[in-house]
């Protein structure tokens, strides 16, 4: 099949259209009128197979998931996604993987309101995926890793670890949680105001935060005790629970800080996500681990991409 029908087939028109997107799939380009006194929020993710997912990963869930890490990062800045831009290698056209991964890749973009706005679609030796992602933030208000202050708490959305509980055990069913990231974005926009800092989490937390403490130029105290973990994890020792739970990548939960008046407003308007306060920023640097109030030896590590 060639590289027109394929694009004519699986990626044009599926789903919603944007009101301000003027030109998508066809042209050379793609045209958006920008919302008034709005930012553009961009960012780009790539998923390689067997680096970023198993082989054994369904079509439909590299679909979504080549989507929902990169809405992730728009969603981590306080910002609304838009569209989408895919940039896809593939080893050999099979129909029947190209079907299923659209359907997973504007089933995401369906739940989100994002529409693919453009790409690029080449052969080459090994499958894959690069997704660019357009969002929108008022004009100043994006939350950066920059913005810690000495005594704010460090929350977290949702649980941490499952993805890495599901990717060393695949068939359990927090594998769901490894295939089929929830990008947080109904709570990063509701941050906006809120929230001093954030990250999200791709990496294992101990390595993200410690992304937002570098460029806040704080450092903070974790206490493990208030980590929130599946109960699948529960029967495991305290030390491989936190492992999972502090080192295992692909969570894809937003980690942020925020004054503690803050949080008393935001959990008054009750989001739709569970929050948990794991720790606080202080302005001693570096990154302490605590377990009811006793110190902990820091011996966990996220992932590193170039190890
Ligand atoms: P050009 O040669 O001008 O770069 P292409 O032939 O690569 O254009 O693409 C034709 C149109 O199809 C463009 O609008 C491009 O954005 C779109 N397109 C190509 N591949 C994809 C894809 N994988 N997903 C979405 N749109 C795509
Ligand atoms: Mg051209």
């Amino acid at each position: 099949m060639a590289e027109f029908s394929i694009i004519d087939r699986y990626f044009k028109q599926k789903h919603a259209r944007q009101s301000n997107v003027n030109l998508g799939i066809g042209d050379d380009s793609a045209l958006i009128t920008p919302p008034e006194n709005q930012q553009l929020v961009i960012c780009t993710d790539t998923l390689v197979e067997g680096r970023h997912f198993p082989s054994s990963t369904t079509a439909h869930a590299v679909g979504w998931k080549s989507v929902a890490v990169n809405l992730s990062d728009i969603a981590a800045m306080g910002a609304t996604p838009h569209s989408i831009l895919l940039a896809i290698t593939l080893p050999k056209i099979q129909e029947d993987w190209l079907d299923n991964f659209c359907q997973g890749l504007f089933a995401c973009c369906e739940q989100y309101g994002v529409e693919l706005i453009g790409g690029d679609t080449t052969q080459g030796p090994h499958l894959t995926i690069s997704v660019t992602a357009l969002g929108w933030v008022p004009k100043g208000q994006a939350i950066t890793r920059s913005g810690a202050e000495i005594g704010d708490y460090i929350v977290v959305s949702g649980q941490l670890g499952d993805a890495a509980f599901g990717l060393q055990h695949l068939g359990h069913p927090l594998q769901k949680r490894l295939d089929y990231p929830t990008p947080r974005c109904e709570l990063g926009k509701h941050l906006l105001g809120f929230a001093s800092s954030m990250i999200d989490l791709s990496d294992g937390l101990i390595q993200d935060l410690q992304h937002i403490l570098n460029a806040s130029n704080v450092g903070a105290t974790l206490q493990l005790e208030n980590l929130p973990t599946d109960h699948a994890l529960h029967s495991l020792s305290r030390q491989q629970q936190w492992q999972y739970a502090i080192a295992g990548g692909d969570d894809y939960e937003l980690c942020f800080t925020i004054s503690p008046e803050n949080y008393k407003k935001l959990c008054l308007q009750k989001p739709n996500v569970s929050l948990s306060v794991i720790g606080y920023i202080e302005s001693a640097l570096g990154l302490r681990l605590t377990y009811q109030n006793e110190e902990q030896a820091l011996n966990f590590h996220g992932y590193q991409h170039f190890a």
